[in-house]
């Protein structure tokens, strides 16, 4: 028995098994991602779409994040996968840098569903949007910086431990520790 992540995102998954000690799916599946101004209810529903439509026993998990840029009101948030494919992660560091505030927050809500509740974690990271350093991480990475370093420059064990997901695993991983083994299923 594993935990199915629902993503297509490789760099989810790695950070989520170099944190987690149960095993770790990777499940390519296109949910719907509704437009809500709130992770926490994306997450959710798609966490319970996943699990319907793959069938199974398995529990699922999905990971819904967001750069929230201070001196746009939060902007993109969680509409940063869309920005991140049409203004670029350059581009959002071009807007940026046209303003005299460089302030910015990366949030992650994971939802995990096992067809009896929905739970929600979630984390978040204090940055700087700067000129892009680093060649490791995946997205906005490169241009998020923390404590002098952008999270492009870290490790896959540096960036959790300081990142938004991290923090969300974090939350995650104890939830589960502390669960009745009837709701984690024969893992
Ligand atoms: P989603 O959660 O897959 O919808 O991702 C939203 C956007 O944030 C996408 O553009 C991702 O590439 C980006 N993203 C998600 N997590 C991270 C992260 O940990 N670092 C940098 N970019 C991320």
């Amino acid at each position: 028995m594993a935990i199915r992540f629902v993503t297509s995102n490789e760099g989810k998954v790695r950070e989520a098994r170099e944190y987690l000690s149960e095993p770790v799916e990777q499940v390519d599946y296109d949910y719907t991602e509704i437009q809500h101004d709130e992770l926490e209810a994306i997450a959710a529903f798609g966490a319970r779409e996943a699990f319907e439509h793959l069938g199974g026993t398995d529990p699922v998990l999905v990971d819904d994040a967001g750069l929230f840029v201070d001196v746009f009101d939060g902007f993109p948030g969680p509409y940063s996968a869309y920005v991140e494919d049409t203004v670029g992660v350059e581009g959002v560091r071009a807007l940026v840098a046209t303003r005299d505030d460089d302030r910015a927050r990366f949030r992650t809500v994971l939802a995990y569903y096992d067809g009896d509740e929905v739970a929600t974690f979630d984390g978040a990271v204090q940055g700087r949007i700067v000129d892009p350093r680093g060649d490791g991480g995946f997205g906005y990475d490169p241009i998020f910086e923390h404590d002098g370093r952008t999270l492009a420059e870290m490790s896959t064990a540096e960036k959790n431990a300081i990142s938004h997901r991290g923090r969300a695993l974090a939350k995650f991983a104890d939830w589960l520790a502390d669960e009745p083994a009837e709701r984690k299923g024969p893992r």
